[in-house]
């Protein structure tokens, strides 16, 4: 397909005037003399080009998505229409109080709405990512030390732990400890008492972990790390795990976040929008980054005037209409926030069950919202975790998440989600088992995957070391 530029012709999309317009109150040295460089195509051909762009895109609304880790289910269509009525997405940010108590007032009712899922004291809606969630409860971490003069450097993470854990830690000046798992694939507690003293600030926790697993030992480590002094942080980027059957409070938790867009159903591929509140325990209330929106009874306000805050996160006040889609999407699930974790659960037990005789599964115990095969088995016929992805993509399917965690050797990790109906999942586990055996009997047409979309194998490595983001090299 020919890229927008190779398309120009010289036609006209628009026409605004001939006239060349002065702008005397612009610097010469501001003022552009060549051609701007646009492509010129057709307002018919520009609507073509795009949408054939977009019909190459693969989303949830095309087929299964067990990309694992990022809950990548059906988001209500209706949230998209609430998130742009007028009086959400019309609203200066700068508004005063009196002019967007509705606003305000969502946001407070969602602040609440957190805290019993979370089952914390007080929240922040700010951060626009679970990495910029982690970023700030990090930060908070680091400031109560402060206040409290006891200088800890460290932050405890069990190697199971998802990437933006240590990177958030570090980014807050944390020296990052790493824990190995054991044979069960939790955190290890003899490796944890090991390097435990005074100078752990805090231990980085994401429950179930990544394998999917739930960690049994949670209530001792909190005890250990509260014994020390230390504070527990939990990422709770996956709530549709444990929602409204336990929650990290009753686990001894001081500092949560999660993602709204992915538990709370925003659409989020590509890299956003999002929203990654923090949650934290009573005596970090006064360190939440400002403002918050309270209530006096009669209006909703923001307030400035914390004690400790840590200052602002972001521009504004987050993400709104992602805090709009979650309300929207807490309002309408009700009791039922509970079935969505249930069903989650039930599935992915299910699909590893099924998939347990076709593939690796290293750690064979009961798991939460996704779980971890391994394709070691294939890899002996010399069919990678990487082709049986590619051989996915030809099946209308979205490759799981590959290679991660870094404990598992071909790592291959898949959260089906809430959303999907066991039909949906019997015609995966049919596809996985024909590309099991395909593997054995045929190995080099998994090997070439994938065959039937646009573009075929790409150098992720080039891309990502070398993105040539305009075109301009191709
Ligand atoms: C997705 C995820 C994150 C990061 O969230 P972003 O919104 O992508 O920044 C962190 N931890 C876990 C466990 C996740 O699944």
């Amino acid at each position: 397909m020919k890229t927008i530029f190779e398309k120009s012709n010289g036609s006209d999309g628009i026409c605004l005037t001939d006239e060349k317009i002065e702008f005397p109150f612009l610097d010469k040295s501001f003022l552009r003399n060549g051609e701007i460089g646009l492509p010129k195509v057709g307002e018919l051909e520009v609507m073509r080009h795009y949408k054939e762009l977009s019909d190459r895109n693969f989303c949830i609304e095309k087929g299964f998505y067990p990309l694992g880790s990022c809950t990548m289910k059906y988001n209500p269509k209706v949230n998209e229409f609430l998130a742009s009525l007028e009086g959400f997405c019309n609203l200066h940010p700068l508004s005063d109080d009196e002019d967007s108590q509705g606003a305000l007032q969502l946001m407070y009712n969602l602040q609440n709405m957190l805290k019993v899922i979370t089952g914390m004291d007080a929240v922040t809606l700010q951060p626009a990512a679970g990495a910029h969630g982690e970023f700030t409860g990090m930060k908070i971490i680091k400031k109560y030390f402060e206040v409290k003069g006891d200088n800890r450097t460290k932050v405890i993470i069990p190697d199971s732990a998802h990437g933006t854990n240590p990177a958030s830690a570090k980014m807050c000046g944390f020296d990052i400890v790493e824990i190995k798992s054991n044979e069960k694939g939790q955190v290890d507690l003899d490796a944890l008492k090991a390097v435990l003293d005074k100078d752990v600030a805090a231990i980085m926790m994401t429950n179930p972990n990544t394998l999917g697993i739930f960690e049994e030992n949670v209530l001792e480590i909190s005890k250990i790390m509260h014994e020390n002094g230390s504070l527990l942080y939990y990422d709770g980027a996956n709530f549709n795990a444990i929602m409204g059957y336990t929650n990290p409070k009753l686990m001894g938790f001081d500092v949560v976040h999660l993602n709204l867009h992915k538990t709370m159903s925003t659409p989020h591929g590509g890299g956003g929008p999002g929203a990654g509140p923090v949650c934290v325990t009573e005596s970090l209330k006064e360190f939440l980054p400002t403002p918050v929106v309270e209530f006096d009874g009669e209006k909703y306000y923001k307030n400035y005037n914390l004690k400790h805050s840590i200052g602002a996160v972001k521009a504004f006040w987050g993400n709104f209409g992602v805090l709009v889609r979650a309300y929207a999407y807490i309002l309408m699930m009700g009791k039922n926030l509970k079935n969505a974790s249930e069903n989650a659960v039930l599935n992915a037990n299910y699909l590893k069950e099924k998939l347990k005789k076709y593939y690796d599964l290293p750690y064979d115990e009961p798991c939460m919202h996704e779980f971890v095969l391994s394709g070691e088995k294939q890899k002996q016929n010399g069919v990678s975790t990487l082709n049986i992805a590619k051989a996915l993509m030809d099946e209308n399917t979205h490759p799981p998440t590959v290679y991660f965690p870094l404990i598992v050797h071909e790592a291959i990790m898949i959260e089906p989600t809430e959303s999907e109906t066991k039909e949906k999942m019997d015609e995966f586990v049919d596809i996985m088992v024909k590309i099991a055996n395909e593997a054995k009997v045929n190995p080099e047409k998994i090997i070439l995957a994938p065959h039937t979309t646009p573009v075929k194998r790409v150098d992720e490595t080039l891309a990502a070391r070398h993105p040539d983001l305009n075109g301009k090299e191709l």
